[in-house]
């Protein structure tokens, strides 16, 4: 039997943590944390609302997923993320341990990997799942942006 929970289907629900960003006029990056294909976190970018350059949606997915666990660390759980982590947050998922990073598109300007941030070495990294929609959303983003100044 297929299991239908698999890395497409998380994705999917962390892009409609993205385009509820969108809506609230934040750059649309959403995410989400999965314990046996159970979603305990479900987070959006924002760092407009907060006024927090910290507020990007895996810091607080983190915060999220620790309170709900009642313990810090995330080693038994899979961030699912539209864009690949930066550097802040590539280091707050190595001290969470989390066991798994699944992103959407590549941040080649700021992501993790052109900045060279090491991950915890028993964090697997899977990237480009349902890259094409996550990276259309950002530039959809952007354009609305430009075209509002
Ligand atoms: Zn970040």
């Amino acid at each position: 039997m297929i299991n239908p929970f698999d890395d497409t289907y998380f994705m999917r629900k962390a892009l409609q943590e993205a385009e509820a960003a969108f809506e609230k006029g934040e750059i649309p990056v959403g995410a989400v944390i999965v314990v046996e294909d159970r979603i305990i976190a479900r987070t959006h970018n924002l760092t407009e609302l907060l006024n927090d350059v910290t507020a990007h949606a895996e810091m607080q997915a983190i915060t999220s997923a620790a309170n709900f666990l009642g313990g810090k660390y995330l080693n038994k759980c899979s961030l699912y993320v539209t864009l690949e982590p930066c550097q802040m947050c590539a280091g707050a998922l190595y001290w969470s341990q989390i066991s798994k990073i699944v992103y959407g598109t590549s941040d080649d300007q700021r992501g993790f990997k052109t900045m060279g941030t090491q991950l915890h070495p028993k964090t697997e990294v899977i990237g480009g799942i349902l890259a094409k929609e996550a990276s259309a959303l950002m530039k959809r983003f952007f354009i609305e942006k430009r075209n509002l100044n």
